[in-house]
This record gives C-alpha cells, structure tokens and sequence, in this order.
C-alpha cells in the first residue's frame, strides 16, 4: 500500500471521530461502515502500525500521536457497540421508522399536493366546459395524489411562471413540461411520462417545409417553450412573436401576423382539427427537432417528493391506469 494523499482523509477522520462522529459522516459524505473501518485500523497498535508501515514518517507520526487517544477512542468504541447492541434489541421500530421518516416529503404533509399547470395546452391540459383544468396531465397528476393519499389542488398560471413557482406558490407543477437542462438549474424533474416533439404549424397552402425555410420568418411561439428557445435561439434571423396562449399565436396565423407557429406535436394537432382547412400541422422530423420528453417539475433537492412521484407513476403504468388515460385524452 503507498501513501496517496487519501490518508489526508483518512487521518482528518480519525481526529474527530472520537468527539464528533455523526457530523464526520455527514461532512465527509462517508459512510458510518467507512467510519467504523477507520476505528477498526486504529483500535489495534499492530494493525495500525502495519497499516501505517508503507506511509510516509511524517504520516505515521501523526497518526501514532492520535493513537495516545486510544483510551478515549476504546470508549468511543465501546459506546458505539452499546448503541449497536441495544438497537439489534429492538431492530423492528427503530429501523422502520428512518426509513418511513425519509419516504415522506414535508410538502405532503398537509395532506395536499399544490399542482402548477397552464391550461392551454390541449390535451394535456385545457379548461372544461365547467371552466375546471382538465386533461390528460390534470388526470394523471390526480391519479398520482390519489396513489398517494392527497388531495390535489390544481392552479391554472402562466406556462412562463411556473419553474419560478415551484416550491413556494406550487409544490409541483405538470403542463407538458419538457425536460431541459436549464429548468434543471432550478427543478428536479420526476421520470418522464411522455415523448414530444415540436412541430411547425402554417397556413394551408404555405410553402414552409424544411428547416432551412424557417430563416427570417416571422415566428409564433408560446412565451418560454421549448418552441420559443428554438425560434428564439436556432432559427436565422427569426422574427418571434411571443404569446401567452398558443391558441392565439395560431389566430395570428390565421390573420397573416405571423408565418408559422412552433410548439408541440399534440396541440399543433388539436389547433389543426380545430381550425381545419384553415392551418396544417408539420411534423417537426421535417425541421430536424430532436425529441423532448415531458416530465412533472418538483423542487429541487425534495428527494422524498422525487420518489414518491416517480414510485406512484410506476404503479400508475403496470395497473393500465397510465394507457387508459392515453386512449382517453390523447388517442381519442
Ligand atoms: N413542452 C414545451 C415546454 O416545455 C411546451 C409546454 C407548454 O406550453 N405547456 O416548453
């Protein structure tokens, strides 16, 4: 064994650890074994001492003036095996019990889960006939309080104003949200439930057809989409009208304010059947778009909320429920 500056760890353990050995394991990140490890190389002068034999002089010096506190470390040990022996005594409640602790997001713990969405967005989520957000996320977020004995609240908000929301005003939001690298700086995202791709909505009878016709058009976008990043970002010379319903970047198409719209496959769908004869819907393959996936936004570092997520939408696809709701709202 030769010294590579891992001892330096090693060593700084091995000073506190006799006073302070929990907040060793939680600063280090090391485990309470890797801790024990420690304590057992040092509890014998042998197997210290051969332990130390390859290591620098100066090493082995600090590490044989530490182990003058061998008394104070036997009894740190001792103590630890006390503790050890009297939880192995009643195994079931105390072991239970951390790990029910940990299950449990403090944001459930008034029994409701505060939902984000911006409900124009069809169909993942629009407003009904009785003016509630309903959907196929507003369904599928309800399945998934239901798994989890909450009730759901849904907020109707901006699409732009979600991210920011999340954690305070929201705990979670779900609005056909994509999955990127800069909502991740400041959300946790669950598995993703959907794949998506944006798509180029344009006039019947426009000659828009490949990504290279985009240049210099002028451009609707729903505000802060993954279509408004592409407009605003990829295309040359783009002229990017921003709104805060895609319905109504396609009334701008219609009225010949703008040249096309970007945004998702399903809606770009749903507006085509609506405004028939009116406006075509091209699949985004044709504009080189990668894939997007959608995935419900929680906040970040709730890893408790993260699994408990991710745990009932796992359940929610093996029982069938996730296809129904597929065949329900988006095959319909
Ligand atoms: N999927 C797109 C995004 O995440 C659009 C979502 C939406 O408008 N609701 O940016």
């Amino acid at each position: 064994m030769i010294y590579d500056g891992k001892d330096n760890d090693i060593i700084s353990q091995y000073v506190t650890f006799t006073k302070v050995y929990d907040e060793q394991v939680k600063l280090y990140g090391r485990t309470r074994e890797a801790v024990t490890n420690t304590i057992n190389i040092c509890k014998d002068r042998d197997v210290l001492k051969e332990y130390l034999s390859s290591r620098e002089k100066e090493v082995v010096d600090m590490m044989m003036t530490l182990f003058d506190e061998e008394q104070v470390m036997r009894a740190y040990v001792e103590s630890e095996k006390k503790e050890a022996a009297e939880e192995a005594a009643q195994p079931e409640e105390e072991a239970a019990q951390p790990e029910a602790e940990a299950a449990v997001s403090e944001a459930l713990a008034d029994g409701v889960l505060n939902v984000g969405t911006n409900a124009e967005f069809p169909p993942f989520e629009y407003v009904d006939d009785n003016g509630e957000p309903d959907g196929f996320d507003i369904a599928l977020i309800k399945a998934i309080g239901e798994k989890l004995g909450v009730e759901v609240v849904v907020e109707n908000m901006e699409f732009d104003s979600l991210v920011a929301a999340i954690g305070s005003k929201i705990d979670v939001a779900i609005a056909g949200m994509t999955v990127t690298d800069e909502r991740k700086a400041s959300v946790d995202f669950s598995d993703a439930y959907y794949d998506a791709v944006q798509y180029v909505i344009v006039p019947e009878g426009s000659d828009i057809a490949s990504a290279a016709d985009l240049s210099g058009k002028a451009i609707g976008v729903q505000m802060g989409t993954t279509g408004d990043f592409i407009a605003s970002d990829d295309v040359e010379g783009a002229e990017v009208s921003r709104y805060n319903k895609g319905v109504d970047a396609v009334n701008d198409l219609i009225n010949g304010r703008v040249d096309c719209v970007i945004i998702d496959k399903n809606p770009a769908l749903v507006f085509e059947s609506t405004f028939e004869g009116q406006v075509k819907a091209l699949p985004g393959e044709q504009f080189e778009f990668g894939t997007e996936e959608y995935a419900i936004a929680i906040p970040k570092g709730d890893g408790a909320l993260l699994s408990q997520v991710n745990k009932a939408l796992e359940e929610i696809k093996a029982d069938g429920t996730f296809d129904e709701l597929v065949k329900q709202y988006i095959e319909n």
